[in-house]
């Protein structure tokens, strides 16, 4: 016995277990899809060896008819999945069926409650796969021979699921992976010809390739010839979905189509199946997923579209079709054009490819736009789900930037609520007379935003102001330069020029009082020396004594945390201070005659103009202990 055919008995990595208990629980009540996950994965395999033969030729000549056979045995309660695709070696076989590769597994893992309805919903988005087998079986055996392996090198792996699995070396006679499924009692059901082809017919009539069983004998028990050998037939319809036309197509058919693509377990919520003809050619069909996947912002997330070259599979996660702010659209792109023989390399390199990608963006930018505008609540959803990688769009896309504004969707003045559920259109609609700019203000938090200080003079004249606080906010803002030709303005930014908004005799007023205060505004600035770049008298306020501006070009506190998060040192820049001389707080201030007291008054106020900003104070304990100090001088 050689080294390879040794039995060998291997542990599931922690997470595969931690799968498996909560399948075997949580999925009790859909348990048929088991097969759809077979089915699938033999379809998978199928096509793997297509794309190899394209290559070598030999691999596909033993047994050229690609296809998968569903069959049973009531008596030893048995069902069996067999295909002739790529097949599985040892190392294969130990990695796939015993762990889990997908980064970020652990994390998602941990978000598991144990509330089986929930978990339920959380294991979708996730996929389950091969480890279905277990929600019927209570012992699953694997039969497979790589498709490059001689009959002597098959592998069997066997396992009840409960924590370890064995591996031994067999002989195969064809190349291809057999899945034996030993049914559990409560799940013998199952062992039953018409039972098989409709959740078959139900779940995998699009797969591209027949699945076979064997022909259901009508004749009775003494017309049965034994030793005859059994006559399969095809149950499913067996061509690729995308290449029939959509008027053939049922809503139930291209949902699992989507299921099978894109491993989710939930329906998609919206697709575009299109067929293209002219100087290039080729199919698409987009899908959008209901739920972001856990891992939207894990590097390594599985993105891109499945590439079929002349209804040939090609590869997996073509990335090069969609821009990554589309990182989230699954789908299917057939081309005519392309060569057999394409690689990721020549993709990168292919002119087609681009246009391919040109068009396809814009098909997904207007199936949402078309959402947006008629399925109101629909996009909500979308929004939730997907808004915050769309927003990254503006700076990937130059092209398409107008079309991606129109489809952003921000918190504002206006808004109920905390819900991000503005549109430009509709911000620009309610501009006020006279009002030629996009205001907003950025914020670690919605609430930072919303009770921010610099609002107050927005309010008290009825303009509105987008409020931003998610983290790529001030990245995309750094993109939009206008919409609409309307720029858009940082109110908590440079100057604040309220144009034709402005009262004149306001402006009056504040360049009077700032003539008026310009030794208290000295004083403050000697005070609070390193603090601040400048002290001005302001016009954004109404009931706060002071706040803090960025200056024109400096970097606001969002952007210089990602930067400074990603390794890179970031220049000192220091706020505008920007006093409120109607509040009795700076009357206060400007009366005070002792120099001590003055400079912690600057810097308490100071301190809590970078508070109300929701922004974090460098020297917290500090803070307190002035702050203290002058209530105690207070009381006494
Ligand atoms: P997924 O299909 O999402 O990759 P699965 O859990 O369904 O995840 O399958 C895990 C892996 O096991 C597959 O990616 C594949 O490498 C391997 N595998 C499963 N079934 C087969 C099969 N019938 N033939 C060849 N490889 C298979
Ligand atoms: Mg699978």
């Amino acid at each position: 016995m050689t080294v390879e055919a040794k039995k060998e008995t291997l542990g599931f990595q922690t997470e595969v277990k931690q799968l498996l208990h909560l399948m075997i629980h949580s999925l009790y009540s859909n348990r048929e899809i088991f097969l759809r996950e077979l089915v699938s994965n033999a379809s998978d395999a199928a096509d793997k060896l297509r794309f190899e033969a394209l290559h070598n030729d030999g691999l596909l000549e033993s047994d050229p008819n690609l296809d998968i056979r569903v069959d049973f045995d009531q008596e030893d309660k048995t069902i069996t999945i067999a295909d002739n695709g790529i097949g599985m070696n040892r190392e294969d076989v130990i990695a796939h069926l015993g762990t889990i590769a997908k980064s970020g597994t652990a994390d998602f893992l941990k978000q598991l409650t144990g509330d089986q309805k929930k978990d339920s919903q959380l294991i979708g988005q996730f996929g389950v796969g091969f480890y279905s087998a277990f929600i019927v079986a209570d012992k699953v055996t694997v039969e497979t021979r790589k498709a490059d392996a001689s009959a002597k090198e098959a592998v069997r792996w066997v396992s009840d699921g409960s924590g370890e699995f064995t591996v031994e070396g067999i002989s195969k006679e064809k190349r291809g992976t057999s899945i034996i499924l030993h049914l559990k009692e409560d799940a013998e059901e199952f062992a039953d010809g018409w039972r098989l082809r409709n959740i078959i017919r139900k779940y995998s009539d699009h797969i591209s390739m027949p699945i076979l069983m064997v022909k259901q004998d009508m004749s009775s028990e003494e017309e049965k010839q034994e030793d005859q050998a059994p006559e399969w037939e095809t149950v499913n319809t067996a061509k690729a979905l995308w290449t029939r036309s959509r008027s053939d197509i049922s809503e139930d058919e291209y949902k699992e189509f989507y299921k099978h693509i894109s491993h989710d377990f939930a329906d998609p919520m919206k697709w575009s199946h299109n067929r293209v003809e002219g100087k290039l050619e080729y199919n698409s069909l987009l899908f959008i997923p209901a739920k972001a996947p856990f891992d939207l912002y894990n590097r390594d997330m599985q993105k891109g579209l499945k590439l079929y070259v002349q209804r040939v599979f090609i590869m997996d996660q073509a990335d090069e079709f969609l821009p990554m702010y589309l990182r989230f659209i699954k789908g299917v792109v057939d081309s005519n054009d392309l060569s057999l023989n394409v690689s990721r390399e020549i993709l990168q390199k292919d002119p087609a490819v681009d246009s391919m990608k040109g068009a396809l963006t814009k098909r997904v930018l207007d199936m949402l736009e078309k959402m947006a505008k008629k399925e109101e609540e629909q996009y909500a959803e979308f929004w939730k789900e997907f808004g915050q990688v769309l927003k990254e769009g503006p700076a990937e896309d130059f092209a398409n930037r107008e079309k991606v504004a129109k489809l952003l969707r921000f918190a504002s003045t206006e808004s109920k609520g905390v819900e991000q559920d503005q549109s430009l259109e509709g911000y620009v609609s309610r501009m006020k007379e006279g009002q030629d700019k996009i205001y907003y203000i950025t914020a670690e938090t919605h609430n930072a935003a919303a009770n921010s200080p610099h609002l107050e003079v927005f309010r008290k004249k009825g303009i509105e102001v987008l409020l931003l606080s998610d983290r790529v906010d001030e990245w995309l803002m750094s993109h939009l330069n206008e919409f609409d030709s309307k720029q858009f303005a940082d109110i908590a930014r440079g100057d604040l020029d309220l144009g034709q908004l402005d009262d004149e005799g306001d402006k009056k007023a504040l360049e009077e009082s700032a003539k008026e205060k310009e030794d208290l505004l000295k004083r403050i600035k000697d005070a609070l020396v390193d603090q601040v770049e400048e002290v001005r008298v302001t016009h954004r306020l109404t009931d706060s004594p002071a706040c803090l501006v960025v200056g024109e070009h400096d970097m606001g506190a969002q952007m210089r945390k990602i930067m400074e998060a990603a390794g890179q040192a970031m220049p000192e820049s220091k706020p505008i201070f920007e006093i409120n001389p109607e509040h009795p707080l700076i009357s206060r201030l400007d009366q005070e005659a002792d120099e001590d007291r003055f400079t912690d008054l600057c810097r308490v106020v100071f301190d809590q103009a970078n508070l109300a900003a929701g922004g974090q104070l460098d020297d917290p304990a500090s803070y307190v202990q002035r702050l203290n100090k002058l209530l105690l001088e207070m009381a006494g």
